[in-house]
């Protein structure tokens, strides 16, 4: 039984609902509970928790330190096409948008993978939109290649594809796969995906698991912030994250927190369904206390100063220096890119506002030669 078949979407409503109305009195027993399930990590995500936002904050990050040490993985995100079959009401890269359209050749790739090592890069993740003809999973397949003869850690976020394909890729050097539901209510899902393949949410919400079935040592998910009621999406996107936990021991599972950038779609997400900054570290600190090995990613989307903060509260994962840009890193002048990203320091100096914090930018944390790879 997959996912799909697991997920009642009644439930998280029904959580979504509780954590809106939550009292003082259920935020305070959440907060300090011993045994953490869902009732009470809706309550840490009410309105009535931000007065408790510090004791959150200090215990995520006291379980964050003992379970990761104070370190702050590094990735880069490589973009290797932008061009896409479907019209995702949101993105940039959406068939209908017109902006200049770029699939890398093999060389390019070896550019952009050199270039991104240089920077000190050592985990990659390949990036492409959905063109079955122009980006089908051979070229994919050759990219990883690429990248697995520079990168100790490659990872894919790319079509959603059957178990094979990802067997595949695994042989080839792969070891994650990312996959964002975007939302996991059917209903946006459609309204926000109106044609193309991924307007296939069922095909799309079982990818997760098809990666770890695949033998992927790594899968990450997410919600986009923006689509829908905030709540009720990462309390799904939990739940969805314990199912693989319990069905995929191996996995090592992750989620990251995207909330809507301007891009060339010129959607307007509604402000409620957006959490603010306060709501994103309680989401940081609610998510470590219920599962304290969640990776957790927050990207070049949000600003210096909340990624600042957020080192050491919980969050295990950064990108620096990013471009959503086929191309972007040996030629930043290149074509199109998915969305503005809004802290573009160097990386050097993200590294160093990481280790002025006391903590250590880890480039490296797996070399497939340990895994028999
Ligand atoms: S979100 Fe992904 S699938 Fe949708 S239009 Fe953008 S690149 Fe294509």
């Amino acid at each position: 039984m997959g996912f799909f078949d697991e997920f009642k979407p009644q439930d998280a409503r029904g959580l979504s609902e509780m954590s809106k109305s939550a009292s003082r009195a259920d935020a305070l027993r959440a907060v300090f509970s011993k045994r953490v399930g869902f009732g009470e990590f809706a309550a840490m995500l009410s309105p009535a928790a931000d007065e408790f936002l510090e004791v959150l904050a200090r215990r995520s990050k006291e379980i964050t330190e003992r379970n990761f040490g104070k370190t702050m993985r590094m990735f880069v995100p490589l973009y290797v096409s932008n061009e896409c079959v479907n019209n995702c009401k949101y993105c940039g890269f959406a068939k209908r948008n017109n902006i200049e359209r770029k699939t890398l050749t093999l060389g390019e790739v070896k550019a952009e993978v050199e270039a991104t090592h240089k920077m000190g890069f050592r985990s990659i993740l390949l990036v492409s939109g959905e063109s079955p003809k122009l980006v089908n999973l051979g070229y994919i397949n050759e990219c990883v290649k690429i990248a697995a003869e520079k990168f100790p850690s490659v990872s894919v976020e790319i079509a959603p594809s059957p178990v094979a394909v990802y067997r595949g890729f695994v042989a080839d050097g792969c070891e994650g796969l990312t996959v964002f539901q975007e939302t996991y209510d059917s209903d946006v899902y459609k309204t926000m995906h109106p044609s193309g393949p991924k307007s296939n949410y069922k095909w799309r919400l079982g990818t997760p698991e098809r990666a770890a079935e695949a033998g992927m040592r790594v899968v990450g998910l997410g919600p986009l912030f923006g689509l829908n009621d905030w709540r009720f999406e990462i309390i799904s996107c939990a739940m969805h994250a314990k199912f693989l936990y319990k069905n995929y021991y191996h996995a090592r599972v992750g989620i990251s927190l995207p909330r809507m950038r301007p891009a060339e779609s010129r959607f307007v997400a509604r402000d409620e369904f957006v959490p603010n900054d306060r709501d994103l570290v309680k989401i940081v600190c609610a998510l470590r206390i219920f599962m304290e090995h969640l990776a957790i990613t927050v990207s070049t989307r949000e600003p210096r100063f909340l990624r600042d903060g957020l080192v050491g509260l919980g969050v295990t994962q950064m990108s620096a220096a990013s471009s959503t840009k086929p191309g972007g890193y040996a030629e930043p002048e290149s074509a199109g890119g998915q969305f503005e990203i809004n802290d573009n320091r160097s990386v050097e100096d993200f590294a160093q506002m990481i280790r002025s914090k006391g903590y250590e930018p880890v480039w490296k944390d797996f070399d497939g030669a340990l895994a028999g790879l």
